[in-house]
């Protein structure tokens, strides 16, 4: 469909799925705060505690909810909420303020906790930034509980949510009452609703800077949570258009399923690895539901994103030996953590170019006690030997070297408290930084394998933030220097002696597919739910065709050219047996 239609409303698209229900238009009252003077102080304190008691209830429940829902690590939003109830100082403060100033409990309360809200709301970090949304859900409901009011939801079941905003709870209690998508005002890709609406395979489409007033109780919607698209009162054409493409889903998704078996071989037979992108714990089912042949990239930093410490030891060791024994006989890449860029430093450090700093291995290097703690837990869990262990942001073969002898280090020092690992584990590293495309040979030669990740070394090589939108069409996954540096990189690790990877958001992209087999690609990391369709491209095409295609690519000086050869051979080569779904 396209956007220039007058019923449709384009947003960003927040969790993929399709689905056709009306509206449900989902306000929160905003609560008033009066300033008035109280006459009893001690009831408004134990008004207080009523409300806080209250709240608790309503937050374990929801937590409960959650646990059910999303598994613990998604849950873990509710708990940390919990724990501001249950923060003595701040709880402390707002008593002796109520005493003190004899002002409404309501008051205190909202001031007090705007206070946190103001330092997390002027971070720099977007992470930051959204936590301080969940706190005003806390705060609205201790309110809510003060002047002892109670939230009712009419909703029935399938409608599809059209609000302002939607905190993460709400998306939590929604679910129960089985509704079938998501259209908010504000959000973006990361805030938690966005990302519970993913793991809950609800469709969602955020991000519509007001143009849900547009939007009427009750009006049928189509939520398009693949293109961002929300169509309001479909026109008969229209509703033909997404029903035909709701049918063809449903088919094509039982399509892909019965791929989970089969290998994943082109047409002449080579064989290309699908691995998984793992971010959260509890992916793993969904991992080997799609037969997935191991994990190729487990971003540790994000695993242990919740956790408010870096993790000791222990509880490194317990991740990944339950995460190795789940996968077994499959293999699983531990990433070190890739700290810094744009995700968050263990201190308060502002740097002024963050991607260009102390981030990855680095900041591994210059802080040996917490890389040690990282290794040791990794190898103890190495026991079963489908562990491999991988150094993210590797620009010089020192970096290679002092790892290694860090980790020679751990090794002895597990020998002398006798106990067991993997005396052979493999080590590689990532490809990411353009000075380790240029050592790719002499690089491979220190390694046992590399894994190229090309969504930052397009940033680092086209000089274009990887977050920024005011740039994002400068960053080009088909620039030609890219196509280039690729085939380059793949070639010189392979004269190595090493296996080649790639675990970028690029092996996703079903059009670059065929290209990335092309360059002689040993095997494609993921998102797990990207694994059936790779599967399928894979297997309907050949290494022949697909290396005389990456090699007319490599000969194009355009971004426009390459992309439009890699269409143009989809269309030729795909489009059928892809059922016509792009
Ligand atoms: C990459 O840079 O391509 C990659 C896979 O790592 P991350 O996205 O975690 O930086
Ligand atoms: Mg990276």
């Amino acid at each position: 469909m396209k956007h220039s239609e007058e019923n449709i409303i384009h947003g960003i698209a927040a969790a993929p799925g399709l689905v056709i229900a009306p509206a449900y238009l989902f306000y929160k009252e905003k609560e008033e705060i009066s300033s008035e003077k109280i006459l009893d102080p001690e009831e408004a304190v134990q008004n207080l505690e009523n409300a806080l008691a209250q709240s608790k209830k309503e937050l374990k429940k929801i937590f409960e909810l959650a646990v059910d829902k999303l598994g613990e690590r998604r849950a873990a939003i509710f708990e940390a909420q919990i724990m501001i109830l249950d923060d003595p100082i701040l709880i402390e403060s707002i008593k002796n303020r109520i005493r003190n100033e004899r002002k409404l409990a309501e008051f205190i309360v909202h001031d007090e906790i705007a206070k946190y809200q103001k330092i997390m709301g002027a971070s720099n970090e977007p992470y930051m930034k959204e936590r301080s949304q969940d706190i005003e859900d806390i705060k609205n409901r201790i309110i809510r509980n003060l002047k002892k009011k109670k939230w009712q939801s009419r909703i029935t079941s399938d409608v599809a949510v059209v609000s302002h905003t939607i905190s993460p709870s709400d998306t939590v209690l929604f679910s129960r009452v089985n509704v079938k998508g998501y259209v908010t005002d504000f959000g973006g890709l990361t805030s938690h609703a966005a990302i519970v609406a993913r793991s809950l395979n609800i469709p969602a489409v955020v991000g519509l800077h007001g143009q849900t007033s547009r939007i009427h109780e009750g009006d049928i919607l189509v939520v398009d949570g693949f293109h961002g698209d929300v169509v309001i009162n479909p026109t008969e054409l229209q509703l033909q258009h997404y029903k035909s493409r709701l049918e063809i889903l449903s088919r094509y998704d039982a399509d892909l399923l019965e791929l989970k078996d089969k290998p994943s071989v082109t047409k002449d037979g080579k064989e290309i690895k699908l691995m998984a992108n793992l971010d959260l714990t509890t992916e793993i089912d969904i991992i080997m539901q799609n037969g997935a042949s191991g994990v190729g990239l487990l971003r540790t930093e994000q695993i242990f994103e919740e956790y408010e410490v870096f993790p000791d030891e222990e509880q490194q060791y317990e991740v990944y030996k339950s995460l190795a024994e789940k996968i077994y006989p499959e293999n699983i890449i531990i990433r070190a953590f890739d700290i810094g860029g744009d995700k968050v430093l263990p201190v308060d450090l502002h740097e002024p170019n963050p991607f260009l700093g102390w981030r990855g291995i680095r900041l591994l290097l210059d802080n040996p006690y917490l890389f040690k703690r990282q290794i040791r837990a990794v190898l103890r869990a190495s026991v079963h030997k489908n562990i491999m262990f991988m150094l993210p942001m590797i620009a010089s073969v020192s970096e290679i070297r002092k790892s290694k002898e860090i980790i020679e280090e751990c090794k002895r020092e597990l020998d002398h408290e006798q106990m067991k690992y993997d005396k052979s584990i493999k080590i590689g590293i990532m490809i990411e930084i353009p000075s380790a495309a240029v050592m790719a040979n002499i690089f491979a030669k220190e390694v046992d394998f590399v894994s190229i990740g090309t969504n930052d070394l397009i940033q680092y090589l086209l000089a274009v933030d990887r977050g920024n939108e005011i740039v994002s069409k400068y960053y080009q996954e088909f620039h030609p220097s890219v196509v280039k540096t690729l085939g380059f990189i793949i070639r010189e690790a392979k004269m190595g002696g090493t296996f080649v990877s790639i675990c970028g958001e690029m092996a996703a992209d079903p059009y670059a597919v065929p290209l990335l087999v092309g360059l002689g690609l040993d095997s494609l990391s993921v998102s797990p739910s990207a694994i059936p369709l790779l599967k399928k491209i894979i297997r309907n095409i050949s290494f022949k065709e697909a290396e005389k295609l990456a090699n007319e690519c490599l000969t194009y000086p355009t971004e426009e050219e390459v992309n439009s050869c890699l269409h143009s051979f989809f269309k030729e080569k795909l489009q059928d047996q892809l059922q016509n779904i792009f």
